[in-house]
């Protein structure tokens, strides 16, 4: 289930000297097979390694473009796209979409820990992809339990089962788990929607973290958790990206009418 890491560069964007990890080129997609067009026309470049966050009223597209991003699209029938995503170069609907998924990792807006070990959750995806020995199941725990700042709370109950930890120990878990196969991309569907304040901050504080090493995406509903975390931010309206840009700009200077409406509470 390897890709080709190799990309082009002629292929492979740079917005201000980043470059982007996924970039998506006058992107359409329609539900119930074309009734209901729920992008239109997207133009937007991710950059790598930095932190973006999609903002906008419920049901204007953001979820839908995120689900986009690892194919998950596919799982729904009557799903129709138009136009051209980019993961490092290679368009993302020629590519084999569990290739693509392995670098393309996902968290959802409730915690799903599987309804096993805790160990067993981190290993469900590399046990997939090769049979490991057990120093390397043991070494990929420890690694992504610490990367998502949980390896000191379960370091001794890894056989324990993952539904017996909080709300918040349980999205890390899912944190570490879609880190197991070592994704350059983490998608992150309204993260922390479900958490006390608390574990809100400590898992947007991992993200910051996060998005030194992988190219982070996230959609909030939550505006102040977007300046928090994001480098970047993009405004979606009705399936359309209004404005997007360094999230300090977009918050302080924003070019756009809707932007400003939005951003001011006149709608929500
Ligand atoms: P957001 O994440 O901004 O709240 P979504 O991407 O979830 O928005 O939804 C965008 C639009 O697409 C909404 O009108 C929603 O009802 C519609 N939609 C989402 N999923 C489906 C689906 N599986 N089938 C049909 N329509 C859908």
């Amino acid at each position: 289930m390897e890709i080709n890491k190799e990309f082009d560069q002629a292929e492979h964007r740079m917005i201000d000297g980043v470059p982007s990890a996924l970039s998506i080129s006058d992107f359409n997609l329609w539900y119930d097979n074309g009734g209901f067009q729920a992008l239109k026309h997207i133009n937007l470049e991710i950059p790598e390694k930095r932190a973006t966050a999609f903002i906008g009223p419920s049901g204007c597209g953001k979820s839908t473009l995120l689900r986009t991003f690892n194919r998950m699209c596919d799982f729904v029938g009557g799903v129709k796209v138009e136009g051209l995503i980019k993961f490092r170069g290679e368009d993302i609907f020629k590519m084999d979409a569990n290739a693509l998924r392995v670098h393309v990792g996902m968290v959802f807006q409730h915690p799903n820990p599987f309804p096993m070990s805790i160990r067993d959750n981190i290993l469900y995806g590399p046990n997939r992809m090769r049979k490991l020995t057990k120093e390397e199941g043991d070494d990929i725990c420890e690694q992504t339990l610490t990367e998502a700042a949980l390896w000191d709370e379960v370091k001794d109950t890894l056989d324990k089962s993952g539904l017996g930890l909080s709300g918040g120990q349980q999205q890390r878990l899912c944190i570490a788990r879609a880190l197991a196969t070592n994704p350059d991309v983490l998608l992150m569907d309204e993260p922390t929607s479900a958490l006390d304040p608390i574990s809100t901050l400590v898992v947007e504080d991992l993200m910051k973290k996060l998005s030194q090493n992988h190219t982070v995406v996230v959609v909030t509903h939550n505006m102040q958790q977007a300046t928090r975390v994001a480098d970047k931010t993009a405004f979606f309206y009705l399936g359309e990206l209004i404005e997007a840009g360094p999230t300090k700009e977009l918050f302080s200077n924003p070019k756009e009418k809707r932007t400003v409406e939005y951003l001011t509470g006149r709608f929500s």
